[in-house]
């Protein structure tokens, strides 16, 4: 399964996402993962991309997509899927478009997780204290859901009218989401 994953920085995308990746038995692709990697690791990308996540902002496209396009390339992809974080704006969608077809494939679909957005901010300040996650000051956290709102919210659109979007209640538990997913992905599959 080739699965795209969308939703507000809070939704619990990361977690769900190693979850559905393990039961599918596809990797998880997290670009906030993966730069979050280099940032640790002080890699030219790292240094980069992390002038811009620390502001809250969306790191440069071919920055990203060229990162997306390397991880894609590589052999454990063959089996499928399952991004997270990424595509980001509708310009993503498209270089996404381009690297499915470049690869033959396409996607099977697009899961919205969806969940109330003062539930959202509450849940990025509590991960902010405990993670203490540089790139969640509350400023920070506020101008990420804006630019989700403004550049990634639109995608549920575009991926709706192709028929490709599954919505998902994201809230409550994080087992009972991640059943809930389980089941809407048995859906598809049946
Ligand atoms: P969140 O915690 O908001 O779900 P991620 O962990 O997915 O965020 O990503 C952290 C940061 O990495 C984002 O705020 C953004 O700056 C950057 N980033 C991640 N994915 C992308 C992308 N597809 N395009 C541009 N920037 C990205």
């Amino acid at each position: 399964m080739r699965l795209v994953l969308l939703g507000p920085p809070g939704a619990g995308k990361g977690t769900q996402a190693k979850r559905l990746a393990d039961r599918l038995g596809v990797p998880a692709i997290s670009t906030g993962d993966i730069f979050r990697a280099n940032i640790s690791q002080g890699t030219p990308l790292g240094v980069l991309a992390q002038s811009y996540t620390r502001a809250g902002k969306l790191v440069p496209d071919e920055v990203t997509n060229d990162m997306v396009k390397a991880r894609l390339a590589e052999p454990d992809v063959e089996s499928g899927f399952l991004l997270d974080g990424y595509p980001r704006n509708a310009a993503q969608v498209t270089t996404l478009d381009g690297m499915l077809a470049d690869l033959g494939t396409g996607l099977d679909a697009v899961v919205e997780l969806t969940v109330d957005h003062e539930e959202v901010v509450a849940r990025l300040l509590k991960r902010a204290q405990i993670e203490g996650r540089d790139d969640d000051t509350e400023e920070v956290i506020r101008h990420r859901q804006d630019v989700y709102r403004n550049e990634t919210a639109p995608l549920v659109e575009i991926y709706r009218e192709r028929g490709l979007l599954v919505a998902v209640d994201g809230m409550g538990e994080v087992d009972v989401v991640t059943s809930r997913l389980a089941d809407a992905l048995s859906a598809l599959e049946a």
